[in-house]
This record gives C-alpha cells, sequence and structure tokens, in this order.
C-alpha cells in the first residue's frame, strides 16, 4: 500500500471514531441489528449526567425496503445528532416516520434532530402524548433534564412535537411493514403506547418495562395499571401475542420473563407491602425497611435508593384511593 493511500485510510478511520457515539468511560454506542427488520441502540441505563450527555433509552429502528420507522429516538437534541450519525452508518436509507412512546423527553427530544436530518418524516404518538407535551410537560421535562446533563441547548424552540396520532388498537402500516398500537389507560403514565411490529415479531414497552433501573411516577402512572399491563402481556391477554423480544424504555432487551419478571415482581413487592401497611394503619414509610430488605437484589438498580420510596407512597394512596 502505498504510504499517502495508508495515511488516508489512517485519517479515514480516525474520523469515523471520532465520530462514534462514546460517552465517556461507558464506552461506545452503535445500533446493533437484532432480527431481520429491527436495529436497537441500546443506551446506558443511568440516570441522565453529563457523562451519558443525556442519552439513557433505547433507539430503535425498524428498515423497510425505501425507508425506517424509528422508535423513541433519544434524549436531546445534541446527542440526537449523535445517533443519528450512528444511523447513518447503519443504513443509508431515509427516516419515513418516528413514532414516539410516551411523553418523557429523554425519550422523543431527539426526534429534533431525526426531524433536521429528515424533515419529511412524520412523528406520531397517543393523542395523550401531544397534549401533555404541549401543556407543560415538555417544558417540565427539558429542565429536569438539562439540571443533569447540561446537554438540552436547541431541544426547544420548537420542541419536536408529534403531529400525528396513534390510538389503542390502531394498524399503522409504513413501507410494507405493519405497527399495532395498544394504549393502556394508566400504566407508566396515561399516554404511553406500546408497539408491536407483526413482521419481526418485537414488542416495544417504553417505561412500562425498565431493566437495571427505576424510573419516576407522576400523578398521571398508576403501579396497579402497570402490573396489570404487565400481567396482561405475560398471559397473553387484551391482543397482546407471545413475542421473540421485548423491548425495554431502559436497559437490555430480552426474551417475555427474563425481561418482564424483575420489573413486575419489584411493583408487585411495592404494593403488598403499601397494602399491608394501609391494612395495619401505619404510614408507608414505615414498612420501607421492610420493602428495602425484600428487594435487596434490586439495590444495585440505578435509581433504586430515590425511587423506592416514591413508588411505596404512590403504592399507597392508590391503595387508600380504591378504598373509599
Ligand atoms: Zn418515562
Amino acid at each position: 500500500m502505498k504510504k499517502a493511500t495508508f495515511l488516508a485510510l489512517v485519517a479515514m478511520v480516525f474520523s469515523l471514531s471520532l465520530n462514534a457515539l462514546t460517552l465517556g468511560k461507558l464506552g461506545n454506542f452503535k445500533f446493533e441489528k437484532v432480527n431481520k427488520y429491527v436495529w436497537i441502540m441500546h443506551g446506558p441505563p443511568e440516570n441522565p449526567s453529563v457523562e451519558n450527555e443525556g442519552f439513557m433509552n433505547n433507539p430503535s429502528f425498524v428498515e423497510g425496503k425505501n425507508g425506517t420507522i424509528v422508535i423513541d429516538p433519544g434524549g436531546n437534541y445534541n446527542v440526537g445528532k449523535k445517533i443519528v450519525a450512528e444511523y447513518k452508518k447503519a443504513t443509508n436509507k431515509p427516516v419515513l416516520a418516528i413514532l414516539n412512546t410516551h411523553k418523557h423527553g429523554d425519550h422523543w427530544f431527539a426526534g429534533k434532530a431525526f426531524a433536521e436530518a429528515y424533515p419529511n418524516a412524520q412523528s406520531y404518538a397517543h393523542p395523550n402524548m401531544i397534549k401533555a407535551a404541549k401543556d407543560g410537560d415538555a417544558r417540565l421535562w427539558y429542565n429536569i433534564l438539562e439540571g443533569l446533563s447540561k446537554n438540552l441547548k436547541g431541544t426547544d424552540g420548537p420542541f419536536p412535537f408529534p403531529t400525528k396520532v396513534l390510538k389503542d388498537g390502531d394498524i399503522l402500516k409504513v413501507d410494507g411493514h405493519t405497527f399495532k398500537i395498544f394504549h393502556p389507560e394508566r400504566a407508566h403514565t396515561d399516554t404511553d403506547i406500546l408497539i408491536e411490529h407483526v413482521e419481526s415479531n418485537v414488542l416495544w414497552l417504553g417505561d412500562n418495562l425498565m431493566d437495571c433501573r427505576l424510573g419516576g411516577m407522576d400523578e398521571s402512572s398508576s403501579v396497579y395499571g402497570n402490573i396489570e399491563l404487565l400481567e396482561d402481556i405475560i398471559n397473553q391477554r387484551n391482543g397482546y401475542r407471545k413475542y421473540d423480544l421485548y423491548v425495554p424504555g431502559h436497559g437490555p432487551s430480552n426474551e417475555m420473563h427474563k425481561v418482564i419478571d424483575p420489573f413486575l415482581n419489584y411493583f408487585k413487592t411495592v404494593l403488598k407491602w403499601a397494602k399491608k401497611a394501609y391494612k395495619d394503619g401505619k404510614e408507608s414509610y414505615e414498612v420501607k425497611a421492610n420493602v428495602a430488605a425484600e428487594l435487596k437484589d434490586y439495590q444495585s438498580w440505578d435509581e433504586f435508593d430515590r425511587q423506592m420510596g416514591k413508588h411505596l407512597m404512590k403504592a399507597f394512596s392508590e391503595v387508600e384511593a380504591k378504598d373509599f
């Protein structure tokens, strides 16, 4: 090989590695092909930080003949540009559609970078998601994520609000691919959609399922609803089938029981102790140590210390409300 060619090659490899999505000590992230049509970039499951640049979800895409359908593009505009760069290494096809699982900005804010690269892409979400995002949740999440990652600049003005709606039972066809939409009334939030890709038999659950991490629940969430939903999925009720792969909102994808059972068991344990506290006339914090002891295997999950007590309080208030 001529010296000039060799140097050009070195320069090219070097510039490619510079463009890789490398997040501090967390390593390199790229889209990986999990079956004939589906690619997933599993982000780090830790809370947004300066180190992870606010990237911690699982952006995915389904590859059609002429273009792709992206699911949950990522957490902000700036890291989104790096996710788009990774996307372009995986395929040279344009993005035709973006499907957003729920209102939390760590999942949909990078839609801005995708829209910039692919202006014809249509962005979809449940109507509750679009309304909540516009009514203040986009700004709320901008502030939360900016506080943690300092990387949100450019994500607003305007936010990449979805414009097309998806409702429970809808079948969306794009480029020969079929997506079946589920909307649980109240689970992780009241804005969620779960997405079945029929041709590859994969289910995206958004934040109704997490692995290796716990996330916040708000006034639109329901511990009861989240448990019921995961039990419906495991028991293949309400239209859910048996899937080859289950994709959580955060953490690694896996087969059904391996990825759903730990998270379901977590919430069931929290609810069990909330019920016991209520029955015994105690406050939720009085059983917190019991819950922590029973869930000691979950201590390594990101945010366990901060979220478990809040989930217990939330479950307690739901138990209380059911009694009235
Ligand atoms: Zn969420």
